[in-house]
This record gives structure tokens, C-alpha cells and sequence, in this order.
């Protein structure tokens, strides 16, 4: 047993000399790793870029967590973070009390939404507490309604909706449930769409897609629709391995939710303002959404904060219900928190002076192609990915049923290949995962293409060597 050695700075891990572990109780990391590896300790910014406390440069393909969307410095953003705390670093919004950037937010929000009309807006500081206020504001609504059965919610497999209580539960990852005693019993799930690992021999885009609405509409039969409330989706799948959705799949999935009475809670927490080439993913696949989360690039991740859009139909039922129920009893001290609001503005403006949509629009062919060009290797089942999001799975013979042996570790090996030509991606097993900054310029494409070719090219010199012995 490693003993824990708890009083490390990150000063004394500038190297690995002595290295005893550290103090952190790491999200998503093992026990093991913060005592037996040297963390990666990210100490500055610069555009697409960051730096490692020892100086060492790497390109940040996945912006962070797929929020930097402005990339590492933007001086406007810093700008207005600092007038905001010089004038009032806080005041909250309770009991009809709030500032000048919450409202000021809520109304842009509302403005740049324009899949559907949106009525409200509701500030959290996550993409998970956005998830887990839909839940309570669909439950109101339906309680409301005098539909107190009307409860349940479908996800889909592979999801990620976050990690708090409720949004892992909506969650359809494996380990985000077994090891929480996940999912609540309200939620239920449905297929994941991934084509290319789940369709039938012969079966069409479009035919799988039939298939997977007529699954959602069985399951909604057995359950009863009188007890489904909503169903939630993340435009292109995320965390889940970047899953865009097959050829006609959310027109045939909305027809079963509207036909049920369900709600359309759309999760663009990864997707909107701009990563997909459209403002929201709803724009890119004609979704008409009840409810929508948003997080992540709204501030493009300089301070947290996160925003649920609800549509006239929700938030008229929860008006008309103030006088007799009071006040609507759901907040955090830190909704509409005015430092986080006051970036946010300004991250949207920013966003419509650049034509940021029209900048990943025009960028991401030569990403999106340039990647996509090494999906012959051996080693990759399928690249695929959408606007600046991109997803690629290493399985054995180009098949989705021939998974490499989880202790050849080829996810990891990769990753830690592209670490070390300087590029940081994200690895969950052997799936690899990349969304640039919305800022990524034409040179920085050509080196993400060219250090993720050499990490490919060791990855299949290793599973050569892997195979042969
Ligand atoms: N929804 C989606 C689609 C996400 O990708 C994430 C985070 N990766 C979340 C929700 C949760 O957001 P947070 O980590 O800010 O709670």
C-alpha cells in the first residue's frame, strides 16, 4: 500500500523525483493514479494551447472539456470578469432580487435560441445541475397539471447528462450507475444510436432509425404513456464516444415523443453555440425542444455556469401556479451568479461579432477530413464526428464486435503517445475524443492531423508487436 503523502503543493510536484501522491480526491480518476502516477499539472493558457507546469506546450484537442470554445486568453472575457468584480462580484436572485447581467444573459439566451420559442430562462452553475433542474421543473409541470403519474423520463444508452444524483441516472454509462447504486427508478432507457456499431445486416441509416422509434414507442406502450414525462438527448452524443445521430433519427424519435404527450428536453450542454457548425444542434437537426440545458462554451468555460430555456407551454404552467403554490422553491445560491453572467454576455457577443458559426463551419471540413483520411488504418474501426467534434474507435478488423483485449491498453497507449508529441485528447478505453476550441486556426488543424498520424502510427506498431507475441 502506497502511503498517502498529504501535504504536497503543486510546486512539489514539479517532477517526478520523491513522487508520493497527492492530496486531491480526483473526479474521474482512480485511487491508484493519484498515488502511483505523476498528475498532469496545466498551469497556463494560450489560445488553442496549454502548458504544463514545467513549461511543456501541448494543443488541447478536447478545449479542455469541450468547453474553452474561445481558447485560452481571450482578453474580452477576462475584461469583463474583472468590471463585473470591481462593480458587484455578488448578489443572488432569490425572492425577485437579482442584477443587471442576469437579466441581461436571460434575455440574450432567448434572443439566440431560435430553434422553437423560448420563454424563461433558469441559471445553474453546471451542465448536471441544468439535468437535474429539468427533472424538477418536468415534475412540476406535470403535478401542476394533475398528472402526479406522469413521472417517468427516458435516456438513451451511452448518454452523459452528468454526474450529480439525477444526471447520471438520466446517464446511460455503465460505471456512472454500478458504482452509486444508479439509476433512480424513474428513469428508464432506450437505445443508443450508433449505427455503425448497432445496425442489422442490410438495415439502412434510415431503417435503423425506424427501428430505434419503434423501440422507444414500445417502450412508452409497455410503461404506459400516461406515466413518461420527458425523453432527453444530446444532439451528437458526447461523452458516450461522439455519436452523431443516423439519417432521419430525431424527426422519427419526435413524432413517438409528441404522440405521447412526452417532453423534448434537449441537452446541449457539448453541442450549442456553434461546435456542430449551427448555433445549437437543435438547428442542425430540426429539433423542437420543450426544454433545453445549456453549460460549458455559454461562458466558454471562464467561470461556471450553466442555463435551462424553457419554452412558453413549461413556464406558463408554473406561472399560473404561483398564487396558489407560492414561490417556485428550486435555486442555488450562485443562479445567475453576476461575475459568470457578465462573461457569459460577453462570450456571446463575441460569438456573434466573429461569426463564430461561420468560422467552424468553414474550418471544420479540413479537420473533419483530414482526421477522417487515417480511417483505413487496421487499427480504427470508425472516425466519425460532425463540425468540430470527432470520435474515433480503435477495435480489431475494422468490426465493432472484435474490441481489442482491455489490457492491451490501446486507447491509453495512443493517448499517451499524442502527450507526448505534445496534443492532449481524451481516452475512455478505446475510444478517442476531440473538440477543438471554436477558435482553432487552419495551422493548428494540420498539427492536431499531423501529431494524431504519428500517435497512430506508434498505436500500430504496438499492436503488431501486441499481436505477434
Ligand atoms: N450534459 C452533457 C452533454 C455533457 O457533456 C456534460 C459534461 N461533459 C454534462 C451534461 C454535465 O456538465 P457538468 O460537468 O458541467 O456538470
Amino acid at each position: 500500500q502506497a502511503s498517502l503523502q498529504k501535504d504536497v503543493s503543486a510546486t512539489d510536484l514539479k517532477d517526478d523525483k520523491g513522487f508520493k501522491g497527492h492530496s486531491m480526491l480526483a473526479p474521474f480518476t482512480a485511487g491508484w493514479q493519484t498515488t502511483d502516477l505523476h498528475p498532469l499539472i496545466i498551469d497556463k493558457s494560450e489560445g488553442s494551447y496549454v502548458y504544463d507546469i514545467n513549461g511543456k506546450k501541448y494543443l488541447d484537442s478536447l478545449a479542455g472539456l469541450w468547453c474553452t470554445a474561445l481558447g485560452g486568453n481571450e482578453p474580452r472575457l477576462v475584461a469583463a470578469a474583472t468590471a463585473q468584480l470591481n462593480k458587484l462580484p455578488f448578489y443572488h436572485s432569490f425572492w425577485n432580487r437579482t442584477t443587471k447581467p442576469s437579466l441581461d444573459l436571460a434575455k440574450e439566451l432567448l434572443e439566440t435560441f431560435t430553434a422553437t420559442e423560448m420563454a424563461k430562462v433558469f441559471f445553474t452553475n453546471s451542465g448536471s445541475e441544468s439535468n437535474d433542474t429539468q427533472v424538477k421543473l418536468v415534475w412540476y409541470y406535470n403535478n401542476a397539471l394533475g398528472r402526479p403519474n406522469k413521472k417517468k423520463f427516458i435516456a438513451r444508452a451511452k448518454s452523459y447528462h452528468g454526474s450529480t444524483l439525477i444526471a447520471a441516472s438520466l446517464s446511460g454509462l455503465t460505471p456512472l450507475h454500478q458504482q452509486f447504486d444508479l439509476p433512480a427508478p424513474f428513469v428508464l432507457h432506450t437505445d443508443c444510436p450508433h449505427y455503425w456499431r448497432y445496425h442489422l445486416p442490410g438495415e439502412t441509416e434510415e431503417e435503423f432509425s425506424t427501428r430505434l422509434a419503434n423501440n422507444l414507442e414500445n417502450l412508452i406502450l409497455k410503461e404506459g404513456p400516461e406515466t413518461i414525462a420527458a425523453f432527453i438527448a444530446e444532439p451528437v452524443m458526447g461523452a458516450g464516444g461522439v455519436i452523431p445521430p443516423p439519417a432521419t433519427y430525431f424527426e422519427k424519435i419526435q413524432a413517438v415523443v409528441r404522440k405521447y404527450d412526452i417532453l423534448f428536453i434537449a441537452d446541449e450542454v457539448i453541442c450549442a453555440f456553434g461546435r456542430l457548425g449551427t448555433m445549437f444542434g437543435c438547428d442542425k437537426y430540426n429539433i423542437k425542444p420543450d426544454l433545453v440545458s445549456v453549460a460549458k462554451a455559454l461562458s466558454s468555460a471562464y467561470l461556471p455556469i450553466g442555463a435551462v430555456l424553457v419554452s412558453p407551454e413549461v413556464s406558463d404552467v408554473i406561472h399560473s401556479q404561483s398564487n396558489k403554490l407560492g414561490n417556485f422553491s428550486h435555486g442555488f445560491t450562485y443562479s445567475g451568479h453576476p461575475v459568470s453572467c457578465a462573461v457569459a454576455l460577453e462570450a456571446l457577443k463575441i460569438y456573434k461579432e466573429r461569426n463564430i458559426v461561420e468560422q467552424v463551419k468553414s474550418i471544420s471540413p479540413r479537420f473533419q477530413d483530414g482526421v477522417k483520411a487515417f480511417s483505413g488504418s487496421p487499427i480504427i474501426g470508425e472516425i466519425r464526428g460532425t463540425g468540430l467534434i470527432l470520435g474515433t474507435e480503435f477495435t480489431d478488423n475494422k468490426s465493432p464486435n472484435d474490441p481489442f483485449p482491455s489490457d492491451w491498453g490501446v486507447g491509453a497507449y495512443f493517448g499517451a503517445q499524442c502527450e507526448k508529441n505534445g496534443m492532449l485528447v481524451r481516452v475512455a478505453g478505446d475510444n478517442i475524443m476531440m473538440s477543438p476550441p471554436f477558435i482553432i486556426s487552419p495551422d493548428e488543424v494540420d498539427e492536431l492531423i499531423s501529431i494524431y498520424g504519428k500517435a497512430l502510427k506508434a498505436t500500430e506498431e504496438r499492436v503488431h508487436e501486441l499481436k505477434s507475441q
